[in-house]
């Protein structure tokens, strides 16, 4: 199973917390027709370069951003139409667009639908004026709850939104009311971030200079906990740190990810990742290492202390739209890697790297990870002497619980998961 991830890199404004592959832009600077192309080309090299391993099944399609909702639905769906014809796309496949309330109303929630769209994740962020202004964002609350009320009136199958909590000044209440209204207006999947202050951002610059005013940490852990109980008394459960859903309505996509499944990036600034297998990383040869190896010499350097052994290669598009653009028109479909003319980064994966991958993924969702299982797919042997010390001093601090092979969580620990991810490492 694998997922594609199609990456649309324009906005109206940029957020000034984003850390996103994002450029502000007016909606008659874009050019959509020349970025379908483009998309539409990548996708043919990839879909050549990836056939010799045999039929990839793709259970979901993502188009994010960015801002997709400012895309011309029909180029959009001209993608779609593409991928489905390249790809062996489940007839249910989920298929999730990311909008944004200034460019969601009726009209494109339904043309959304009709180019093959069965999900919409819109960006809501918070229902409160002072809040958005805040964040830079361009709509206001009215407009946020008039985008969530068009995507659910018109019909379309699957509707989320994200909110963003832990802002200055917000008490756990105020982060309550809110996780309450968006269940109130039927929302069945619900993403609920932390704002986190990113390097590079235009909010990381304010806070170097001390001119960023930060929340209270105390009030963020709590209105953490006050969403949580809010929505899972409202039926949505936390079902990974930052998403709730009612029952079958989980993001299949971001599931996939949290898995450590594997997907395929395209567009400008898009990342995507395959898997190898070890056996012919190690012994140097077949097409699949030959497709999405080094695509240079056949010379893996990991350099990470596993005898060259290869597990999976992650890549990086082009980042500047109009340089992805050009790229994608000489591109070359022989391999994944900088001289396919569209990677600029290209990274071989070790099995252990994939492992603490898993780990560090796998412990954010409520099921938690399977370690046996990643073990075995990776060939490697999850339960080092030291892992296994380290497991038996996390649980006794409550800090996860293990089940036979499948390490977790428990929802008390939530807030220290990264602390307890790197000790597994
Ligand atoms: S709308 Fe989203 S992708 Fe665009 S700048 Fe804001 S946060 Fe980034």
């Amino acid at each position: 199973m694998a997922s594609i991830y199609i990456h649309f890199p324009w906005c109206l404004a940029k957020c000034p917390y984003c850390d996103f592959v994002s450029y502000a832009t007016t909606r008659d600077d874009i050019d959509h027709t020349g970025y379908a192309d483009a998309v539409i080309r990548e996708a043919e090299a990839r879909a050549r370069c990836l056939e010799s391993d045999g039929p990839r099944r793709v259970s979901s399609v993502f188009f994010g951003g960015g801002t997709p909702s400012l895309w011309d639905p029909r180029e959009l769906g001209r993608v779609l139409k593409r991928l489905r014809g390249l790809f062996t796309v489940d007839a249910d496949a989920e298929i999730s667009v990311e909008c944004n309330p200034t460019s969601l109303d009726r009209d494109r929630a339904r043309a959304l639908v009709d180019a093959g769209a069965n999900r919409l994740s819109i960006g809501t962020q918070s229902l409160r004026q002072e809040q958005l202004r805040f964040l830079g964002r361009l709509h206001d609350p009215a407009g946020a709850q008039a985008a969530v009320a068009a995507a659910i009136e018109v019909g379309v199958p699957r509707v989320s939104t994200d909110l963003i909590f832990g802002l200055p000044g917000q008490t756990p209440e105020d982060a309550r009311e809110q996780a309450e209204a968006l269940a109130d207006a039927g929302l069945r999947h619900l993403s609920c971030y932390q704002l986190t202050i990113e390097p590079g951002t235009q909010f990381g610059e304010r806070k170097k200079r001390g001119l960023l005013p930060m929340a209270d940490d105390g009030a963020v852990a709590d209105s953490f906990l006050a969403i949580d109980e809010t929505l899972e008394r409202r039926g949505l459960r936390h079902y990974e740190i930052s998403n709730y859903a009612a029952e079958g309505e989980e993001a299949r996509h971001n599931l996939a990810y949290w898995r450590g499944e594997e997907y395929v990036g395209l567009g400008c600034g898009a990342f995507g990742y395959v898997r190898t297998r070890a056996d012919e990383a190690a012994s140097g040869g077949g097409d699949r290492r030959d497709a999405v190896g080094d695509g240079a010499d056949g010379r893996v350097g990991v350099g990470d202390g596993n005898d060259g052994r290869v597990g999976g290669v992650r890549w990086r598009n082009a980042i500047v739209p109009n340089d992805y653009v050009a790229r994608t028109k000489t591109m070359r479909s022989d391999a994944i890697g900088e001289s396919d003319g569209v990677t600029v980064m290209r990274e071989a994966l070790s099995p252990e790297a994939l492992l603490r991958e898993r780990i560090m993924l796998g412990l954010r969702v409520a099921e938690g990870v399977d370690l046996g299982r990643a073990g075995r797919d990776l060939d490697v042997d999850p339960w080092t002497p030291e892992r296994l010390r380290t497991v038996d001093a996390l649980a006794e601090r409550g800090r996860v619980v293990r089940e036979g092979d499948v390490l977790r969580v428990p929802r008390a620990a939530w807030l220290f998961t990264d602390d307890t991810a790197s000790r597994l490492f």
